[in-house]
């Protein structure tokens, strides 16, 4: 195997993740079989706990890795099924030592950073190695070169490149290089100190990659190549993306990112045809036609507390030609203004997943104005939660239904605890994670969509509607289209004869790809294509 390892310098939020994915995507399309994985220093074991102020989205991994969002960017730029295996925080490493301490694994050693801290790191390493095959492994290493919680990581890359061999690793440091307006002038010293540092724990990058504004003039170029040790053409641009971040595979390449890396790593392939990324791009870039869509959520103001969904909303208004715009809603406004004045005009409404109380009853006058508006409608994890709520409030007059994690004993608990999480103390990857099956009932929606009569999708959440009012809600023409077939919980409803109304207690955004849009968002675009198509005054400028 070959590895390649990407560390970040000057600041954060460079776009590390997406030129690690970008690689991947690269490497690929020349034939390599790819793992891009993430290494983040940081003490949490996994981000299931923290906050999406924090963190943004937590992707999760069909074995129920709850992990950071970087590894969706890997997965849909690549064909890779990354496991929990490709996640590692300083956290993991910590507990593992620890753990090996109090069983007295080190015979007696004290232990140390150094081996013992950097040989647990360098392990999973080797694991991969063993367990995934692959021809290259990318690893990404959060945070910026000089934080003191990354140092430990960098020292076991520096170890690691020396025990599988130099020619076997490639080194690509991202930076950033800032354009002072005032001077009009680009400034590489940022740069140079960043892989000054770098060259302290005695790493020597192969390839800078330097985000940029502005085109790097070949002074710069030049001057970056001397101070870095490293040869003019291995100093790599990566412009602002203009439309989408699909386009930054095709701006490395222009640089010959994936060329020198194959150079640096002694690996021969053919030079990558990208027609079906070319063309990809090129139905975001030129759509045909708009639509608008709300997401009704609680973290609207963050970029990337739902990121997964807007790039699933991406590949399917790609695949129908169609610019997908997202209007974020926040559900305590509507809670606090009413649906009308926030959902009126949209072509569609998703409820995306979430947790707590707040703005529960906004979700729910989202869910009832999108059913009696037959505004298509998606509900996703607690979006599905919530419509059936909604559903069993409004359409069965069950006057006070509510799920057991808004209100302690409501009237009637159409979405509850299931026993066995009645029990869980620990909130850290306690919940129902990870790839189940789901049986779809014939003549549904659902079967439409999938064309399938068992999916599998990926799973977060601890409560589960309540098999006691099943028979009650379908009475009143909820369809339960979607059961587990070991555990017979409910994982789909829809309300047929609506245009489009279906909600999933699993998280379909995790399996969306470019060039393979999620059935479920498919559908739900072109059901708000046929909408805009009835009321085209609604989108503005059209
Ligand atoms: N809070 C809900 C639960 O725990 C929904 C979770 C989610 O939407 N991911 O079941």
């Amino acid at each position: 195997m070959k590895y390649i390892f990407i560390t970040g310098g000057v600041v954060s939020s460079l776009g590390k993740g997406l030129a690690c994915a970008s690689l991947g995507a690269l490497l690929e399309h020349r034939g390599l079989k790819v793992i891009a994985q993430k290494f983040d220093p940081y003490l949490n074991v996994d981000p299931g706990t923290m906050s999406p102020y924090q963190h943004g989205e937590v992707y999760v991994l069909d074995d129920g890795a709850e992990t950071d969002l970087d590894l969706g960017h890997y997965e849909r730029f690549t064909n890779s099924k990354l496991s929990r295996l490709n996640s590692l925080s300083s956290g993991q490493v910590f507990e593992s030592v620890i753990k090996k301490e109090r069983k007295g694994d080190y015979l007696g050693a004290t232990v140390q950073y150094i081996p013992h801290v950097t040989d647990e790191i360098k392990s999973r390493l080797y694991e991969v190695t063993e367990k995934m095959s692959a021809d290259v492994l990318l690893t990404e290493i959060g945070g910026t070169v000089g934080d003191i919680e990354g140092h430990i990581f960098l020292e076991a890359l520096r170890q690691f490149s020396l025990e599988v061999s130099p020619e076997n690793t490639c080194f690509i440091h991202v930076t950033l290089l800032p354009f002072i307006r005032a001077a009009g002038e680009m400034k590489t010293k940022p740069t140079q100190q960043s892989v000054a540092k770098l060259r302290e724990i005695g790493i020597v990058p192969d390839i800078i990659v330097c985000r940029t504004e502005v085109e790097i003039e070949e002074t710069e170029r030049q001057k970056i190549a001397m101070f870095c040790n490293v040869a003019a053409k291995n100093v790599v641009s990566f412009r602002d993306v203009k439309t989408t971040i699909y386009e930054c595979p095709l701006d490395l390449r222009e640089d010959k990112l994936d060329r020198l890396v194959c150079e640096a790593l002694g690996l021969e392939t053919p030079t990558p045809d990208l027609s079906d990324w070319e063309d990809f791009v090129r139905r975001i870039i030129h759509p045909k036609a708009h639509v608008r869509i709300g997401v009704v959520g609680k973290y609207i103001g963050l970029q990337d507390a739902y990121k997964s969904i807007y790039e699933a909303f991406t590949h399917a208004g790609a695949h129908h030609e169609c610019r997908v715009e997202v209007v974020r809603l926040d559900a305590a406004e509507i809670e606090k203004e009413g649906a009308e004045k926030h959902l009126h005009g949209l072509h569609g409404v998703l409820i995306p997943g979430g947790f707590g109380e707040r703005g529960i009853e906004g979700k729910v006058l989202t869910a009832a104005y999108a059913r009696e508006h037959r505004i298509p409608f998606l509900g996703i994890c607690l979006g599905m939660q919530v419509a059936s709520i909604e559903f069993a409030r409004n359409a069965c007059g069950l006057t006070g239904a509510n799920s057991t994690e808004f209100e302690n004993k409501p009237k009637h608990a159409v979405i509850s605890l299931l026993e066995e999480q009645e029990q869980v103390i620990d909130l850290g990857a306690s919940m129902r994670l990870g790839a189940y099956d789901t049986r779809i009932a014939p003549n549904t929606l659902a079967s439409q969509l999938y064309g399938k009569e068992t999916i599998t999708e990926r799973h977060r959440h601890r409560y589960e509607f309540n098999g006691a009012y099943r028979k009650q809600l379908e009475a009143e023409g909820l369809v339960i289209s979607g059961t587990g077939p070991d555990t017979g919980l409910v994982e789909i409803i829809e309300i047929p004869n609506l245009p489009f109304f279906i909600a999933v207690q699993y998280h379909p955004e995790f399996l969306s790809k470019p060039n393979r849009p999620h059935p479920l968002f498919a559908g739900f675009v072109a059901a708000a294509m046929e909408a805009a198509e009835k009321s085209p005054a609604a989108v503005p400028g059209s």
